[in-house]
């Protein structure tokens, strides 16, 4: 058992979807507690100090998307000018930098048991196309990177959640003070309890 807290944000697509209380609703529904909430409009400078500018991040970015032209037979080099892991994952930051500071979003804390592994496998796949049905992308919206990229602009893919324990904890302290994250008890917390005494 571990108890822990992870990081979502419903990026600008889902609060302009009116899918807030959904997306909420369904963390809420699989016995997440909300222990953070508010609403913002994120600066450029905020985006980009949020999303990593590591060559490793920028890296894997850029061979997720490869993957995926190969996937669908398409000459990544024609979309992008070029094979550079780096190079594609840079431009992919500018595009989510606009992405994210274009409108608001709904920034949130959950805690719950594995709370970052869990929410990961409720948000489902970068690529919405390639989402799990029952996951949020996957039911929300037909989105795919090809499309995104073919339009030279980030994947709108409705939702943020820490990739794992380690990236909640900075993410969680890059959005929220600790005076603004709360303790209380839930129903989940009272039956637990209960059932455990009896
Ligand atoms: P995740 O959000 O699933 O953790 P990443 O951390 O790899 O995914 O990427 C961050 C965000 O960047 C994605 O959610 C998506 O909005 C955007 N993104 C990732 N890859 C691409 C791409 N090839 N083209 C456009 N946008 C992308
Ligand atoms: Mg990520």
């Amino acid at each position: 058992m571990a108890v822990e807290r992870t990081f979502v944000m419903i990026k600008p697509d889902g609060v302009m979807r009116n899918l807030a209380g959904k997306v909420i609703g369904r963390f809420e529904q699989a016995g997440f507690k909300i222990v953070g909430l508010r609403m913002a409009k994120p600066t450029k400078e905020q985006v980009e100090g949020f999303y990593p500018s590591s060559d490793d991040w920028f890296g894997k970015i850029g061979e997720k998307t490869k993957h995926r032209y190969n996937q669908l037979g398409i000459d990544g080099k024609a979309v992008f000018g070029t094979n550079n892991n780096i190079t594609i994952g840079k431009m992919v930051k500018k595009w989510l930098i606009s992405y994210i500071s274009s409108s608001p979003v709904v920034l949130m804390v959950l805690e719950g048991n594995n709370a970052a592994e869990k929410t990961r496998k409720m948000v489902g796949n970068t690529d919405p196309i390639n989402a799990d049905t029952g996951t949020i992308r996957g039911d929300f919206t037909l989105e795919s990177v090809d499309w995104a990229n073919s339009d030279k602009r980030a994947v709108m893919n409705i939702v943020h959640a820490s990739g794992d324990s380690a990236e909640a904890k900075e993410e969680i302290a890059y959005w929220f003070k600790p005076a603004e994250l709360f303790d209380y008890e839930n129903a989940f917390d009272i039956i637990i309890n209960k059932l455990g005494d009896a």
